[in-house]
């Protein structure tokens, strides 16, 4: 699991880079994002629900899609949209509540 950062609709906040727990995110020259050390990720997905631009891909690991599947996030106030893609490029989307994101 890891994820992937779209240098071309990257607008280099840097929310990313100051939410990853594990200090992987740095910005390159170009002020663009990019992770240093993919294989440290462990998949928190702190980032991708951070990302204001759905810039960040998620690639889901063989045990939950492989594949070349993977997710990404897009939000609006209130409802964070996780936007699941499998390995066909056929997309499902799964709509959260943003306040309660974070619980388990
Ligand atoms: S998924 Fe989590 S650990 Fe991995 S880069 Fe993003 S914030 Fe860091
Ligand atoms: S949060 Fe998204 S747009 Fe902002 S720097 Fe990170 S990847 Fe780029």
């Amino acid at each position: 699991m890891s994820i992937k950062i779209d240098r071309d609709s990257c607008i280099g906040c840097l929310k990313c880079k100051s939410v990853c727990p594990g200090s992987l995110i740095y910005q390159d020259d170009q002020g663009k994002a990019y992770i240093k050390y993919e294989n440290d990720c462990w998949g928190c997905t702190a980032c991708v629900k951070e990302c204001p631009n759905g810039s960040i891909k998620y690639y889901l690991g063989a045990d939950i899609g492989g594949n070349g599947s993977y997710l990404y996030v897009s939000k609006n106030r209130d409802k964070l949209k996780w936007h699941l893609v499998n390995g066909d490029n056929v997309e499902t989307t799964i709509i959260t509540n943003r306040k309660e994101s974070n619980r388990y």
